[in-house]
């Protein structure tokens, strides 16, 4: 049996869970949310690792319209984002429309019916519109090491951290030291015997300054949600002035100064330090912020190698040296493939061609939302979305008010299906490009997640974020081709006020 829904969202993290409550907030009924776990969450259902927080102040990461003023830190912990999406799930009343356990297998366009014929593990659907949430960072990455497979101890990914393997006392490796890892190295340090750090590039790391938030300001925020607006707004306007130091020489070597006096003031160990010294320029990779990784790698059961691993032989990770070191754990810190998202494979547009096909070489799209080819697929946190220097919630927000317009503009129209015109993709791209290849991401001297095979740049927004909700602000029709059906289709949205 299909069922049909008009809308169908995929996935239940901020992107899906934030569409679902502005459909909600519109009187929508007439759609589900696929999720594939067994609840919401996304990211920060998936990353339980210890130490794992958000690095995007948590008044600013986090829904606009659902401030939480109880939030205990300045840098919420990852349970507490857990718990806050679940409770505004119950809080929107999305649950009725949630599917949990259902794995989205395949979504292909019939333009016979301008449908979506959506298979799922729960089921098969239709559905009018298609709008995904699969998440940037879902897919986690190893390095390609020879070996590594058959690796003899215990082995896992911070991304699904195995909490039944005890690290007390045992000889630990942890390869790579991006965001995530400099988040649980300092934890893993005070459990393990003997802890070593595999790393291929040293980080740009600044303090972090987090501190537990205070009752007297939970309750002021509570009791004059105002000030905790106003608080957003200033942090807001923090992170956009930080853009500066990925454009103007000035900021970034203000920002760089930081960054090495904070590495000084933490690391007194002349070889250690030069080590952990970046040898790019500060944006290139993504910023980090940290007050305990340092300290922990000062640690005498902590050791720092910066030769390159060669090969894994049993439980033994040999360098390029030809130093051999044996293990009983060995931990992934080495980030998410960012530029082949999985659900490119699974969804089929005009003809045939999937996804992935579309975005050989290169993935885009136009706003970040919508792919010539696919039409009535919205994408949030797409191509060409990410940001350096602020919060994804931010963008996913900018881009749900996007897709609402469009769908407003399908109801008005009596089109069955929109999708984009390919040369004002391709003019898009082109002028996104332009920008990020004069940038430091790509020009700052290193490989990054945010570079896919080729060296392009596809996935971070090369401009402030505000700017990003600028160019979305309105819906042009005139970017985009329609499709007719002999009948009007039903209204995908019901006015906010015919709603109530
Ligand atoms: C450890 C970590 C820390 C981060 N910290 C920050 C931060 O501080 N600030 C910031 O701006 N960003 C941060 N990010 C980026 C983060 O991914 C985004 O901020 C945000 O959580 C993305 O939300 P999302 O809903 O787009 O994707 P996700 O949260 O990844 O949700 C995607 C959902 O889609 C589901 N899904 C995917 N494919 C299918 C399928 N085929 N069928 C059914 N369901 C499917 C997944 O199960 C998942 O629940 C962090 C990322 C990580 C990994």
């Amino acid at each position: 049996m299909t069922t049909h829904m008009e809308i169908a969202i995929l996935g239940a993290g901020f992107a899906g869970l934030g569409m679902a409550i502005q459909l909600k907030r519109r009187g929508v009924r007439d759609f589900v949310v696929f999720e594939r776990a067994s609840e919401v969450g996304g990211t920060w259902r998936d990353n339980t690792y210890p130490g794992c927080a958000c690095d995007i102040k948590s008044d600013l990461y986090s829904f606009s319209f659902a401030p939480n003023p109880d939030w205990t830190h300045k840098y919420a912990r990852q349970p507490e984002i857990l718990a806050y999406l679940k409770a505004t799930t119950d809080r929107f009343e999305v649950r009725p429309h949630l599917r949990l356990g259902h794995e989205m297998q395949r979504a292909e366009w019939d333009a016979g019916v301008a449908l979506w014929r959506i298979q799922t593990s729960g089921g098969e659907y239709t559905a009018r519109v298609l709008i995904s949430g699969h998440g940037p960072l879902i897919q986690p990455k190893w390095p390609d090491i020879p070996g590594l497979n058959s690796f003899q101890g215990q082995k896992f990914h911070s991304a699904r951290w195995d909490h039944s393997v005890d690290l007390t006392g045992r000889r630990v490796a942890v390869i790579g030291t991006g965001a995530s890892a400099i988040q649980f190295v300092p934890e893993v340090q005070q459990l393990a015997g003997q802890l070593t750090v595999f790393q291929r590039t040293a980080p740009w790391i600044m303090p972090r300054m987090d501190h537990p938030t205070s009752e007297g300001r939970r309750r002021l925020f509570r009791r004059f949600p105002l000030l905790q607006r106003l608080q957003r707004q200033w942090l807001f306007g923090v992170a956009e002035a930080r853009f500066l130091s990925f454009t103007h020489e000035r900021f970034r070597a203000a920002a760089e100064s930081i960054g090495r006096r904070h590495l000084e003031a933490q690391v007194s160990d002349p070889t250690l330090r030069a080590q952990l010294t970046p040898t790019y320029r500060a944006g290139c990779k993504r910023i980090l912020v940290s007050d305990d990784y340092y300290p922990a790698l000062t640690q005498p059961n902590v050791d720092l190698v910066t030769d390159a691993i060669r090969e894994v032989r049993g439980n033994r990770l040999v360098t390029q040296g030809g130093q051999e070191r044996e293990f009983d754990v060995l931990i992934g810190g080495t980030g998410f493939d960012a530029t082949h998202p999985p659900v490119a494979s699974i969804i089929f547009g005009t003809g045939g061609r999937s996804l992935a096909q579309a975005w050989r070489p290169h993935m885009e799209a136009l706003h970040g939302t919508t792919v010539a080819g696919f039409p009535n697929l919205f994408l949030i946190v797409g191509p060409n979305t990410a940001l350096g220097h602020n919060s994804i919630v931010y963008i996913a927000e900018a881009q749900i008010a996007y897709i609402l317009h469009a769908l407003s503009y399908l109801d008005a129209s009596g089109l069955a299906a929109l999708e984009p015109i390919p040369q004002a993709q391709a003019a898009y791209n082109a002028a996104l490009q332009e920008k990020l290849a004069r940038s430091v991401w790509v020009q700052g001297g290193c490989t990054s997640y945010y570079l896919d095979d080729t060296g392009r740049n596809s996935t971070l927004w090369p401009e402030r974020a505000s700017r990003f909700r600028r160019t979305l602000r309105r819906f042009n029709p005139a970017l985009y081709w329609g499709l007719l059906s002999p009948e009007r289709p039903p209204p995908l949205l019901t006015h906010p006020r015919a709603a109530k």
